[in-house]
């Protein structure tokens, strides 16, 4: 078997069997297979894609590449959820603890954010002390112990797609349904839960633009967890706004311990609550979503929630009067207000550009070891639809850098106001199982 037939028979639009991908995973992650003869077996992909089997046979060797995650000490089904990245994307921040407050194990691996605002490792980081980085062994004894543990990604998971990621980025191969698909999920089952949802964001502010596409893509994760015996659902969620109003890392972690009192955005609970439900049922506390849903409802209206994500906070080390006291979370030197200069109704607010006005505030990282500013970020007071004044304000922006006019002109560009209302999107958009 060489590399040069495998290019050429996917060139020729066959199927690559099972040896064949084995052959060319194992030999690029141990450098026996250059880099040119992977790109354009990778562009090959992209022009003529792979089936299911192909996609499951890749998802599997790369899986297989690095570390496996071995979580069965710790007893009953462990959860876990993946988001596909979205603006504004808190919500395990706020499901980690509400599920485990509902007695389900959360065994929860996340990575760091590229771009954008920063990933959910980031958001954690915001919270002073908080440690990201315990080993395997503690991280297990933590979810014995309280259930419920949000830790960084091991380095050596998944080696072969931290090679093949870097390489589809510098050669326009990232989107493929294919390597998109068997990136996401070596990793999630590398991981080691017996459940996954999976949160496929859909939107201008999302990987997949349009609805089709992002079914597509949820239905190919689904059917990989389904051949490799693992319990995997998603949903589409809709991300043509930023979901709900705060948008940075310490400004997130206060809207999501708004959310866990139960005082959040709607949009937001109602994604909480919605895939938090899914997972319940997944984890087999409950038998169907309508109970499930009432009980997590039950459990933030009883501060239940609350109390266990000051628990996770406590045990990772981090300062809990910063949770008790939300306002003790120290705000960036300047903050920017944006007046509506005309009356109108809000019918756009682009996402993308709003993470992208995120990221030169502060929040994010342009490249993946800058430093990333937690005070930095902007409050969007209004959503879609709303109903504006002239003269309102319709939003804040957060930096310690002193570039207002540039800010202001990036936010403005970012929305429109218009004299009609449009209609809109539901936030949950489809159900994948
Ligand atoms: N996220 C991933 O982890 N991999 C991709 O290929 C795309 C998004």
């Amino acid at each position: 078997m060489n590399m040069v037939d495998i290019i050429e028979k996917k060139k020729n639009e066959e199927i690559l069997n099972d040896k064949e991908i084995a052959y060319f995973i194992e030999n690029y992650t141990n450098e026996k297979v250059p880099d040119y003869q992977v790109s354009a077996l990778l562009m090959a992909i992209v022009l003529n894609g792979m089936n299911i089997e192909e996609t499951t046979s890749l998802t599997n060797h790369m899986l297989h590449s690095g570390d496996l995650i071995d979580l069965s000490s710790i007893d009953g089904i462990k959860v876990d959820k993946h988001s596909t990245g979205g603006v504004g994307d808190k919500v395990s921040l706020i499901l980690a603890p509400l599920l485990a407050s509902a007695g389900v194990s959360v065994a929860k691996m996340s990575g760091r954010g590229l771009g954008h605002t920063g990933g959910t490792l980031d958001k954690l980081a915001a919270i002073p002390n908080f440690k990201v980085d315990l080993d395997v062994t503690s991280f297990i004894k933590q979810v014995n112990d309280i259930k419920v543990s949000i830790i960084g990604q091991s380095a050596n998971l998944v080696p072969a797609d931290k090679k093949l990621y870097a390489l589809r980025d510098v050669t326009g191969t990232v989107q493929s349904i294919p390597l998109i698909a068997s990136s996401i999920m070596s990793k999630k089952l590398a991981c080691g839960a017996d459940a996954i949802l999976l949160d496929v964001k859909v939107g201008e502010g999302a990987f997949m633009k349009t609805l089709t596409d992002a079914q597509q893509l949820a239905q190919v994760m689904v059917d990989i967890g389904k051949k490799l015996n693992r319990d995997v659902k998603a949903v589409i969620t809709d991300m043509n706004q930023p979901l709900g109003h705060a948008i940075g890392n310490g400004l997130e972690v206060v809207e999501a311990i708004a959310t866990l009192k139960g005082e959040g955005p709607e949009d937001l609970q109602e994604i909480c609550l919605s895939l938090g439900a899914i997972m319940l049922v997944q984890a087999n506390k409950v038998n169907n979503t309508i109970e499930a849903y009432e009980m997590l409802k039950e459990k933030i209206k009883d501060g239940s929630a609350l109390e266990k994500f000051k628990e996770l906070v406590r045990a990772q080390g981090g300062d809990v009067s910063y949770i008790e006291n939300p306002a003790k979370f120290k705000k960036a030197k300047y903050k920017i207000d944006i007046i509506a200069d005309k009356k109108g109704y809000l019918n756009k607010i682009n996402a993308l550009a709003i993470g992208h006005l995120a990221l030169e505030l502060g929040a994010g990282r342009h490249d993946k070891d800058d430093e990333i500013d937690y005070e930095a970020g902007l409050y969007i007071y209004k959503q879609l639809g709303a109903s504006i004044d002239k003269g309102a304000v319709i939003a804040s922006l957060y930096t310690n850098k002193d570039r207002e006019e540039v800010f202001k002109e990036m936010f403005n560009e970012a929305i429109t106001i218009e004299k009609t209302k449009q209609k809109l999107e539901n936030t949950i958009k489809d159900i994948i199982k």
